[in-house]
């Protein structure tokens, strides 16, 4: 098994998170927890893009249909439908309206256990209900309720690759093998190195 070190992660700041300047508040609150930025791009994305994009797990369809319909229950609200292919089908439609409104950047961060670090500091998918010291629970406010009212995706500032396989899949198609940077930083020598030498004098 690879060492956790060298484990990437996608993160994407959506059009939302540039139009309302939190592009720096994003990166510091990854990049002080050790990580490190190995490539970034702006660009606005195509529709295929996206789509393709969200299809990549096959299994995502029913995960995001299945946890929108359980957080409708858990508040006691009635969701816009009980199939959780038929809502993925409508949250597909609108998050390739969203995600190509406007430019986004597109990261990848790479250190130890990158993908579920940047899950917990980016939050859960709802603003209403992320914990607060998340970055979706301190500078956003949506529901899955008003997004569906207006049928509209949930404005939440970020995508972050969900699990490990999803990142694998997810980094080679918004970045080419070369746009990703080996390099050092001489933080790692204290994360990572096995002795802590070469301090004292
Ligand atoms: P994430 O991994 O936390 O971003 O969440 P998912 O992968 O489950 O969903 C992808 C994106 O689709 C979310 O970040 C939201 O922008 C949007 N979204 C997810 N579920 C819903 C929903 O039930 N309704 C609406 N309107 N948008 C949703
Ligand atoms: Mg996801």
């Amino acid at each position: 098994m690879a060492h956790p070190k060298t484990e990437r992660t996608l993160v994407i700041v959506k059009p939302d998170g540039i139009q309302r300047a939190l592009i720096g508040e994003i990166i510091r609150r990854y990049e002080r927890t050790g990580l490190k930025l190995v490539a970034l791009k702006m660009l606005i994305p195509t529709e295929a893009m996206i789509e393709e994009h969200y299809l990549l797990d096959p299994n995502w369809k029913k995960s995001v249909g299945e946890k929108a319909i359980s957080s409708y229950v858990k508040k006691g609200e009635k969701p816009p439908s009980t199939d959780p292919i038929e809502v993925a089908d409508s949250v597909v439609v609108s998050l390739k309206k969203y995600m190509t409104s406007g430019p986004v950047i597109a990261m990848v961060w790479e250190g130890g256990h990158a993908v579920e670090l940047v899950r917990k500091i980016t939050g859960s998918t709802e603003p209403r209900s992320a914990s607060i010291g998340t970055i979706r629970g301190d500078f956003v406010l949506d529901s899955y309720q008003m997004a569906d009212t207006d049928t509209r995706a949930i404005r939440n500032l970020i995508h972050a690759s969900g699990t490990v396989p999803e990142a694998e899949k997810e980094i080679p198609h918004w970045f080419k093998p070369e746009e990703i940077i080996r390099y050092h930083v001489p933080h790692e020598a204290t994360l990572y190195d096995v002795d802590m030498k070469g301090i004292l004098e």
